[in-house]
């Protein structure tokens, strides 16, 4: 049974549905990440779990226990917020104190010093949150979160205001420090790279529901749906039509099991990993051939922009970067969709 359990979590805001009868379940120490865009409800179900927000229906079930009902300060319950909520008035120390104070728990000093050490402040005790880079104001909102020793840690995009190069170690610490405690830990977030980077599963909400959970790697090699396949990493659509056994794309057609008992138009969604290129000089034999448009270099691979002969489609392909000097913007190509490895839907 789930350590922390949303239960048919339903919440609509003037006629305007956010959360449609959510299911969750996290096991204990487990992290757990609710991703997806924007308005598709993470936070509310974020403000539920925490006790801020009343769910029309369902239950927040903690260890075995409903909580539903029990005020937000009786929950137990460690938050860090996406920025500035530190309280600016109090040192980082007193921070980190403050939940501590209010319990009168004992050997505040000593454990507000291990906190901060845990969370590698331990220099900065002293200094007021606009003294702080943000990044090192987010790691006082986590030693502070994490003092009470709370029985669940929610996360609610606690890293979205920092930029790239803080966001990154700063999501590395958390899932160290998360793993280290064994902290049953619920993180929101947008950004599907960031997810699938820090947790044990994602998942992947759309109009307050959960369109799938599963791990990192399943979320985004099988896909449940094409809304995750495409939110989740980069995807192509190439729009064609079904015939028996395969897809149709202008006057090349693809076979693939993928389209099995679909008809009429199609899109056919393909990684640009997942995409087969090769020179091709020949005539055009049924391959699907195409012109290099573009180059991006991303580091190790360079992804190209390839425009589909025969119409206005443009498929994005990895390849390594050692590698994309063979195919440069002009270059006439024969393309491989890889068939094993794409998703056709109905349009
Ligand atoms: P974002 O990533 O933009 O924060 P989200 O996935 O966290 O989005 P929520 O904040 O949970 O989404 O919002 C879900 C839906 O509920 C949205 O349509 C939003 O406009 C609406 N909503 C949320 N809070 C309120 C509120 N207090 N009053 C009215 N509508 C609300």
């Amino acid at each position: 049974m789930g350590y922390l359990r949303l239960e048919g979590l339903r919440k609509a805001f003037g006629g305007q549905t956010a959360l449609d009868g959510l299911d969750l379940e996290l096991a204990e120490g487990e992290l757990v990440s609710l991703l997806g865009p924007s308005g598709c409800g993470k936070t509310t179900a974020l403000r539920i779990v925490a006790g801020f927000e009343a769910a029309d229906a369902g239950r927040v079930l903690v260890a075995g226990r409903d909580i539903t009902r029990v005020p937000a300060n009786k929950r137990d319950m460690g938050m860090v917020f996406q920025a500035y909520s530190l309280f600016p008035n109090l040192t980082a120390s007193q921070n980190v104190a403050f939940g501590l104070r209010l319990r009168k728990a004992p050997h505040r000093d000593r454990r507000v010093a291990e906190l901060l050490e845990l969370v590698g402040l331990a220099h900065l005790g002293k200094r007021y949150p606009h003294q702080l880079s943000g990044g090192q104001q987010q790691r006082v909102a986590l030693a502070r979160a994490l003092a009470v020793q709370p029985r669940v840690l929610l996360l609610d995009e606690p890293l979205s205001a920092l930029d790239a190069k803080v966001r990154v170690a700063l999501r590395d610490e958390i899932r160290r420090i998360q793993t280290e405690l064994g902290m049953t830990t619920l993180f929101v977030t947008h950004d599907q790279e960031e997810a699938l980077a820090v947790s044990d599963r994602v998942g992947v909400l759309s109009h307050g529901r959960l369109e799938q959970l599963d791990t990192p790697a399943a979320v985004y090699r099988e896909p449940a749906s094409a809304f995750v396949a495409e939110f989740v990493g980069v995807t192509n659509a190439v729009y064609g039509v079904a015939e028996a056994g395969g897809v149709r794309l202008g006057a090349f057609r693809f076979d693939t099991d993928a389209a099995a008992g679909l008809t009429g138009e199609v899109k056919v969604i393909v990684r640009p990993e997942d995409i087969g290129i090769a020179p091709h000089c020949g005539p055009a034999d049924g391959a699907l051939t195409g012109n290099v448009v573009t180059h991006s270099f991303l580091g190790p691979v360079t992804r190209l922009s390839v425009r589909l002969d025969g119409g206005e489609q443009v498929v994005r392909v990895d390849q390594p970067s050692s590698r994309a000097g063979d195919f440069p913007p002009g270059a006439t190509v024969s393309l491989d969709l890889g068939a094993g490895r794409v998703m056709v839907v109905e349009t």
